[in-house]
């Protein structure tokens, strides 16, 4: 089946007991034994298992088709747990304008525990090569990335992993399944801050692993997730999985909004760079094209003038929100470098804009008076 049919279907069956289509939301913290002291039917105690978290670890890995899911509360709990399957001391070759959070974690608690790290331009496939040390475990890819909407070769670089018996590990938050499928490219592991767009309504946080295989990755994840604890609730879990069933559709449309105000905006006299790899004037359009199914709903651009101007600029939106994160409904525009704090890769007149479902004729509007 077609991905939008498994985000409606997969895991999905109509309940036994009732019909009932939509799932009913599974609160129960404990589970019965049957007589013999066995759990025929699977459920034990919440932390290991509950109805709601699976079915949606089995809707996310027949999207990534891959071979099992493990969902955490939020993106960060299931990156830390994918750094944290390895071993004190390894390296992990991590992207030079990755999610601040991960560069946040690797430089503070993951160092403390023992955890080495450096980071490379995942673009430049030399310098990935030769940013390889002995005791690389993982390298770890973030296409498109943030805020700079770069675009990495994901089987290039799995490739290169492979060959120095590494792993590659793929978050694919910006992507999602609906326009990249890392484990189809050769990946090992895909990630998803599932606050984003599987959620997709901005009300719900949560994080998933999908890998490609079973095997000691797996299970440490999964001890990761039941022994650490950090598992996804039932209503976030059901939330979610309600969000996935319309997410192939919503993809399409924010794709098509942000492709036309990327065009806007490179029109525009008082922008300097629009960062989307959807125009063709973009050094990543070849390789997205043949990547990904379309450009995604993520762009950046430059102001004309420094960072008070950039902050002028969102300051003036306002169909428009100025908050962070992205995947909603809403379109949001923030001032990047504020966000990030002094190690920030965002030029101070760098504004990211997650763009919506709004119409595109009414974000250009907003966009137009706010840069006017
Ligand atoms: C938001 C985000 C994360 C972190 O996820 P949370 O759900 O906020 O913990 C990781 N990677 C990317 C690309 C993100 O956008």
């Amino acid at each position: 089946m077609k991905l939008e049919t498994l985000a409606i279907h997969a895991a999905q069956e109509p309940e036994a007991a009732t019909g009932a289509i939509s799932p009913s939301i599974h609160l129960s913290t404990t589970f019965e034994r049957d007589s013999d002291g066995e759990f025929r039917r699977g459920y034990e105690y919440v932390r290991s298992g509950n109805p709601n978290r699976n079915a949606l670890e089995q809707c996310v890995t027949q999207l990534e088709g891959g071979a099992e899911t493990v969902a955490f509360s939020s993106g960060m709990a299931a990156v830390q747990a994918v750094l944290q399957a390895l071993a004190p001391g390894d390296h992990v070759l991590l992207p030079d304008d990755c999610y601040y959070g991960v560069r946040a974690l690797t430089q503070g608690p993951l160092r403390r525990w023992g955890m080495r790290h450096s980071t490379v331009d995942m673009t430049d496939l030399d310098q990935v090569r030769a940013s390889l040390q002995p005791d690389t475990r993982l390298v770890w890819v973030e296409t498109p990335s943030n805020p700079l909407v770069k675009v990495v070769d994901i089987a290039a670089i799995a490739e290169i992993a492979h060959a120095a018996q590494a792993h590659c590990g793929v978050d694919n938050t910006w992507a999602t399944p609906v326009l990249q499928q890392p484990l189809r490219l050769g990946a090992d592991m895909v990630m998803h801050s599932s606050t984003k767009y599987f959620g997709g309504h901005s009300d719900v946080m949560g994080g998933t692993v999908t890998v490609a295989e079973q095997g000691t990755w797996l299970q440490r994840l999964r001890e990761c997730q039941t022994e650490a604890g950090a598992v996804l609730g039932a209503f976030d879990s059901w939330l979610t999985l309600r969000g996935i069933q319309t997410l192939a559709y919503r993809i399409r449309a924010q794709c098509d909004h942000a492709a036309a105000l990327a065009a806007y905006l490179a029109e525009h006299s008082g922008v300097s760079d629009v960062f989307y790899p959807g125009l063709t004037t973009s050094p990543y359009y070849h390789l997205s094209s043949s990547q990904m199914a379309a450009a995604g709903g993520m762009l950046s651009f430059c102001v004309k003038g420094d960072s008070a101007q950039a902050m002028r600029v969102a300051a003036k939106a306002q169909l428009i929100r100025r908050a962070t994160s992205l995947g909603g409904t809403h379109t949001l525009i923030e001032h990047r470098a504020s966000i990030e704090g002094p190690d920030t890769q965002a030029p101070a007149n760098l504004l990211r804009l997650a763009v919506g479902l709004e119409h595109p004729d009414d974000l250009i509007e907003d966009l137009a008076q706010a840069l006017a």
